[in-house]
Parts: structure tokens; sequence; C-alpha cells
């Protein structure tokens, strides 16, 4: 496939853009500490060698009233323009253009200084904001003002002015939080104005020779939030008032419909970027679970935006463009949409990173460095093809190893092969197919069909043995669990039939997938079809009424499921922060009962017989899955497993990873980063 569109240059008159690609804002936590902007720079150069066209910085406040976060990163002195310069710098260098975001969360703010348009708390905020008064947007106007200049100081090619998300000039534009009674509340030309002065005021501070991107909110997705027309009169008005690019916002922090985890359909909200771009003058960038080159390119075909935003596919993957071009779309490392590493660390204040690609976030600390001398080529055996072990054969490769990879089964993935069978989880067989490809490009001697014993290893003669043989499913001891009645997730997700009710022993990650996968007919098409989704979540793209919001439609579901845990307290309270209440939402809506507090009394061929708070009760089951957890798979090692430590044996260093390593809370971010830190080091 060619991808001319997207490869394409854009001329914005007084500059140009070397492709249509935009490395979309995401907050890395770096930015927020002066000690870390080295390490942005390499984050940053890193993507911007890559091939990136344009490149905008996660958010940065214009004032303390602004952050985020207590201390978060500021841009309102000149003795910040050091630290900025040394992004600016490292861009260039690699024949890039970045633009800083200017952010100020308003009432989304994790600090007790918040402001708003008017004193109403976020449901998801722990902080009342004030209401800010005339004088006080007076001076935040003159705040974004100044943060644009020194922008501009610092050596960046422009700002985007963050107007989404629910952050505070959303705030100020919708009535759902504008309840003012004076020039900036009421009508939608006075909810805007706050917007407009600002675009007006950094574009004469900035001159005409500068970007200036505005993320507009196309769709609120809460009550309350903006109509249609509403916001194609905010944009005309902001393109009037100097705006150089629109960018794509989708749904506010505390709407309840996802916009960006796996279960969203690709590229679902593109066809309101297309409604933005025939209305306004200026190009549109599109935006919202994007994440490979054919479909950026059909997007930019069918007219929906003039450039394409991807933030988390460039953490993924920082050659991305480069891969494109060069005709290796297919060695892209694909973001999956998992939010593990990256938003799910940034809401528990940790650095972001990425769970396919470890080196996100790390580029300076986790090198992969050729192995530069012959003699210290090492012959290294990995048996286990799951994410642990394809991290670890592939970087270790990468760097001039000589590796061989085993694995039992026909195929390599592991348990991605059976993640990838779940409804929203299609996108995990991208990073087989990454792998795959990596396995080839670097030479991997791969033997699949292989179930390696001491034998087979020893007969090798190999210098290192990396033990990723991850896990098996843990049987709990109830009475009856043997029963034919009784099956495992991996008979389920296998396609075993199961009836049309059902307990499912185990509430974590696995056990909501499975309940998830048993809500889907075995004959409705997956990925679920764009308008199936939209009608399940209530989702109108139309946006006739406020915020975008119809009734939801949910599909009836074609079981009736029981989901069981024994620790009191929510169910999958484990679950990603950013993930986890989709799943719950997605159960509590197709009916599916969820019990805490609960203990496994016996099973019989009636179902399954359960204790809570001392009252014993049937649930009258079909089948009952376990999902109870998992056990480390290690019986190849020889000798005490230390964690951590390789054991020397026979000549071989014995090293163990992933699963093998501990089955606890084991997730494939940990599994590949074992895999990839271990092969790092070899
Ligand atoms: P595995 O993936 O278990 O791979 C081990 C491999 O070793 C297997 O291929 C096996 O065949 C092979 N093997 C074992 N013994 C031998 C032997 N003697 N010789 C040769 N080969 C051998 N994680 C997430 O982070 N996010 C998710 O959303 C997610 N969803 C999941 C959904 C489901 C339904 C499942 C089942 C898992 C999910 N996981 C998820 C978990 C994730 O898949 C695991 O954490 C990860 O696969 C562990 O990687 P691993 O390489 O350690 O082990
Ligand atoms: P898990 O998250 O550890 O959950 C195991 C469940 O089994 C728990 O609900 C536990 O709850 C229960 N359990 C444990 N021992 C039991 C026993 N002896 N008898 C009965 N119940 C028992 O493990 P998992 O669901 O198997 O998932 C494996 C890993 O894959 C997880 O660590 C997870 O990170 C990853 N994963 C992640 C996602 C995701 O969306 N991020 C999705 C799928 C999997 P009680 O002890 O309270 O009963
Ligand atoms: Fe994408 Fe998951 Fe990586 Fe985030 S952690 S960039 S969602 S693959």
């Amino acid at each position: 496939m060619s991808y001319q569109r997207l490869l394409a240059e854009l001329d914005l008159g007084f500059t140009r853009l070397r492709n249509r690609v935009v490395m979309g804002s995401m907050h890395t936590g770096m930015e927020d500490r002066f000690w870390n902007y080295a390490k942005l720079a390499e984050y940053f150069r890193e993507r911007a060698r890559g091939g990136v066209g344009l490149i905008i910085t996660g958010g940065i406040s214009p004032n303390r009233e602004g952050w985020l976060l207590p201390f978060g990163g500021t841009l309102n002195s000149v003795f910040d323009l050091r630290n900025h310069r040394r992004l600016t710098q490292a861009v260039h260098e690699e024949g890039g253009k970045i633009a800083m975001q200017i952010l100020h969360a308003g009432r989304y703010g994790y600090q007790p200084l918040v402001v708003s348009a008017s004193a109403l708390k976020s449901p998801i905020s722990r902080f009342r904001p004030r209401a800010l008064s005339i004088r006080g947007i007076e001076q935040t106007v003159r705040d974004y003002a100044r943060c644009a200049r020194l922008a501009q100081r610092a050596g960046y090619d422009g700002v985007e002015i963050m107007g989404s998300e629910g952050y505070l000039l959303n705030q100020f534009l919708c009535p759902r939080t504008n309840r003012r009674t004076d020039r900036y509340g009421g009508s939608i030309e006075n909810r805007m104005r706050l917007a407009r002065e600002i675009v007006e005021r950094v574009r004469a501070v900035c001159g005409e020779r500068f970007i200036v991107v505005y993320r507009l909110s196309l769709i609120d997705l809460v009550e309350g939030g903006n109509t249609w027309e509403e916001t194609v009169q905010v944009a005309r008005a902001l393109e009037a008032a100097g705006v150089t690019l629109f960018n794509t916002g989708i749904g506010w922090h505390e709407a309840r419909i996802p916009t960006i985890v796996t279960s969203v359909p690709r590229a679902a909200f593109a066809a309101l970027s297309a409604r933005l771009k025939a209305a306004v003058n200026v190009p549109v960038i599109v935006s919202n679970r994007i994440n490979t080159p054919e479909v950026a390119e059909a997007l930019l075909a069918d007219g929906a935006g003039d450039l394409v935003s991807m933030a988390r596919p460039l953490l993924a993957d920082p050659d991305f463009v480069l891969k494109t071009a060069e005709g290796r779309a297919h060695e892209i490392n694909t973001c999956i949409a998992c939010n593990q590493a990256c938003l799910d660390h940034t809401f528990r204040n940790q650095r972001a990173s990425c769970l396919v690609n470890p080196r996100a976030g790390h580029e300076t600390e986790l090198v992969y460095r050729p192995v530069a001398n012959p003699h210290k080529v090492r012959s290294v055996a990995v048996v286990g093809a799951g994410p642990a072990g394809l991290s670890a054969a592939t970087v270790a490769a990468s760097r001039g190893h000589r590796v061989t990879l085993f694995d039992a089964a026909a195929t390599i993935g592991g348990q991605f092969n059976l993640a990838m069978r779940v409804p929203g989880k299609e996108e995990f067989s991208e990073t087989i197919r990454y792998f795959r490809s990596q396995l080839e490009r670097h030479g991997v001697d791969v033997r699949l069909g292989t179930r390696v014993d001491p034998a087979l290893l020893a007969a090798g003669a190999y210098d290192d043995i990396v033990i990723a043989t991850g896990i098996v499913p843990r049987r709990p001891a109830i009475p009856g669990i043997d029963a034919p009645h009784v099956l495992s997730y991996v008979d389920v997700l296998r396609g075993a039939p199961v009836g049309r009710r059902v307990a499912v022993i185990g509430a974590g990650g696995i056990g909501f997938d499975v309940s998830e996968f048993l809500l889907h007919r075995a004959d409705e098409p997956l990925p679920v079809p764009l308008d199936t989704w939209l009608d399940e979540w209530g989702v109108d793209l139309s946006v006739s009424a406020r915020g975008g919001l119809k009734t939801p439609a949910p599909a009836q579901p074609p079981r009736q499921i029981w989901l069981l845990q024994r620790k009191s307290g929510k169910l999958g309270a484990g679950l990603g922060k950013t993930s986890g209440w989709v799943h719950r939402a997605t159960l509590a809506r197709n009916g599916v009962t969820m019990l805490a507090g609960v203990s496994y009394v016996t099973i019989e061929a009636r179902g399954l017989k359960i204790a809570r708070g001392g009252v014993e009760e049937w649930l009258d089951v079909d089948n009952i899955v376990v999902c109870a957890g998992q056990e480390s798979l290690r019986d190849l090692h020889p000798g005490e497993f230390v964690p951590g430590k390789a054991a020397h044996v026979s000549g071989a260093r014995y090293h163990v990873i992933g699963g093998a390593a501990l089955a606890t809370e084991l997730d494939a971010k940990r599994a590949i980063r074992e895999g990839a830190e271990l092969a790092a080091r070899l």
C-alpha cells in the first residue's frame, strides 16, 4: 500500500510540516520536573528521528492555578527557557517540528488552587474550584499570552491551546460548567469569549509566523455539553481569531463513555473531524483510536482531516513514520490501546511508558547496545514464545546474539493468543505480528511445536538459557471441581460450548474478560461494528442533543452470568484506572451479577453452592468457569530459583522472566519489560 497522503508535506504558508503525522500530546510525567528534561529531550528526539511531522508536548500550564498536579510543568518565567530549549533543540536537530501544549486544567487540577468558570466541583475531582473573577479572567488571558511568547522564545514552532477534554476552556464553553451571568457566561458568544480572547492575544504576541493549534472538543459526551451548531460557531470564531490548525478533542475526562480504550472501534469519531473540516478553512487534525498507517491513510483519502494525530502509537513505536515510508509497515509495533503503561501510569503519578515498548520514556536508561566484540556474542536459548520470551529473543538478537526460541505450541504469542479472542482485544494480535516480523528481521531460529526438556537444553550447549515458560491456570480445591461442566478460561476462550447460565470463579482481569467474551454471541461480528458500539454506549455522532448523548440501546445478552470473588469490596478494583470502569460498566449494563465476599462450598450437577455472610445459596448454572489466577511454570529451572538472580549450571546461565518468574500480578507489561531488560544486559 502507498501512503502518499500521510507522507505528503503540508505547507502552512510560513512553514512546512514534512508529513501529516502529528504526535498528539501525552503527559509523560517528565515535563513536571526540570531534572527530567534531558530524558524528555531524548524521548522527543527519538520520535523526531523516526520522522514525525509535528510533535505536541505534554500539557504545560500557563500559571499556578492551571496546574494539573501541585508544582506541575509550568512556563511562566524566563528561567524555564533553558529546559524547554533542550526539547526544541533535540527535535530540530532531527529535522522535526514541535509545538508546546498549553494546558490549564481548570477544575480538573488535583491541587487546592483550582479555578473554573463557576464554582462547580467535577465528579472526578477532589477540589472545588473558585469561580474566576473578571480580573482573574483577564490575568488568565495574559498568562496564556506570556506562556505562548515564552514558548516561542524557547524555540517551539508553535503552541497547542488545549480547549477540550473538559479542561478550563471547555469548562467556559459549556453550560454544564458555566453558570456565569457576566459577559463570559450565558450565550455561546459569551461562553467562547475566553477562548477567543486567548487565541487573539497569543496570535498578537507571537506574530503570524507561529503555529497556533486549537484542540477543540467536537463532542463533549456529557450532559450540558455543546451542540454541533455551537461547536461550529466556536470553530469559526477561533479561526478568525488566528488559529492555524484545529485538533480534534473527544469527550470530557468525566464522561462515562470510553473514547480511547481498545474496545472503542478504530477511528470511531473521525466523522466529526470530517464535518469540522467542511465547516472551516484551516487544516483539521483527525484523532482518537487511529493506530495504523492504513487507517490513517484511509482517513485522509476520505477527507476526514488534513493531518492525523497519533499519541500512544508513537509511544509504542517511535519509528512509525520511518517504517511506513520505507515499506516496513508490517514491522510497526502497534499500540494496542491498553492504557496500562501510559495513561494508567500518568493517573498514578508514574512516568508514562508503553506496554509493548518498555523503552518509551526510558530512552536513556534502557538501551539496546549492539554487541561490538564478536567474542562477546552469546548463544542464547529462550524457552517460551509468550510476550516475555518474544521480547527477550528479539532484543537479544537485535543486539547481535545468536538466539534460538522454542515453544511447545504451534504458534508464537503465548497467552496473547487467548487475549485476542476477547471482544475488544482483537488488536492484541498486532503485537504477535510485530514480534513475528522482528524474529524474521533479526534472524532468530524459531522452533515451534517443541516442548523443551533438560536434555534438549543440555544438547544445545547454550551460554544463556532464558526460562519464559509462563504459567499454568490455578485449579482451586473446591469439592466437585473436576465435574465435566467446570471449564477453565482456556477451554472457554478456545471455543468450548458454554450454556446459558454461567458462574465465573475469580474476578481478576481474566474473569472480566471471560465474562465479556460470554456476553457475545458466537455469530456476532468482531470487532464490534461502529454503529453497534455507538448504540450500546448511547453516542450520537450528529451531536443534535447537547454533548452528543442519546439513550443507550444495548443488545440482549445471550447469557446470564454471575461473576464471583472471595474478597470483599468492589469487583475489578485491581483493573486499570482508565479501563476498569469500562469493563465494570459493560458487565453491569448486560445484567451480570457481581458478587464479592463469596466462599465456594461445593459444585454439583445443579450448579455452584456459595456462601455469603454465613448464608448458603445455590447458583443454578449450566457451567462454572474457573478464572482463579495462575501459578508459575518453571520446571526447567535447575535448583532453587532466586528472583532476579541467574543460576550458573554446567556452563550455562539460567534466567527466569515473566510468568515463570512470578505469576502474582503478572501482566504483559511486566513480561515484556523483563524480557527486554534481561536481553539488554546479556
Ligand atoms: P505466556 O504468555 O504464558 O507464555 C509462555 C509460553 O511458554 C507459552 O507459549 C507456552 O506454550 C510456552 N512453554 C511453556 N512450557 C514450555 C516448554 N517446556 N517448552 C516450550 N515451550 C513452553 N495482560 C495484560 O497485560 N493486559 C491484558 O489486557 C491481558 N489480557 C489477558 C487476557 C487473557 C484472556 C489472558 C489469558 C491473559 C491476558 N493477559 C493480559 C496476561 C498476559 O497475556 C500474560 O501476562 C503474558 O502472556 C505472560 O507472558 P509470559 O511470556 O510470561 O507467559
Ligand atoms: P488475577 O488478577 O490475580 O485474578 C485472580 C482472581 O482469582 C481473583 O479475583 C482472585 O480473587 C481469585 N482467586 C485467586 N485464588 C483463588 C482460589 N484459590 N480460589 C478461588 N479464587 C481465587 O489473575 P487473572 O485474572 O488470572 O489475570 C492474570 C493477569 O493477567 C493479571 O495479573 C492481569 O494483570 C492480567 N490481565 C490484565 C487485564 C487487563 O485488562 N489489564 C486483563 C486480563 C488479564 P479472590 O482471591 O478474592 O477470590
Ligand atoms: Fe498503547 Fe498500551 Fe503502549 Fe499505552 S501502554 S501506548 S495504550 S500499547
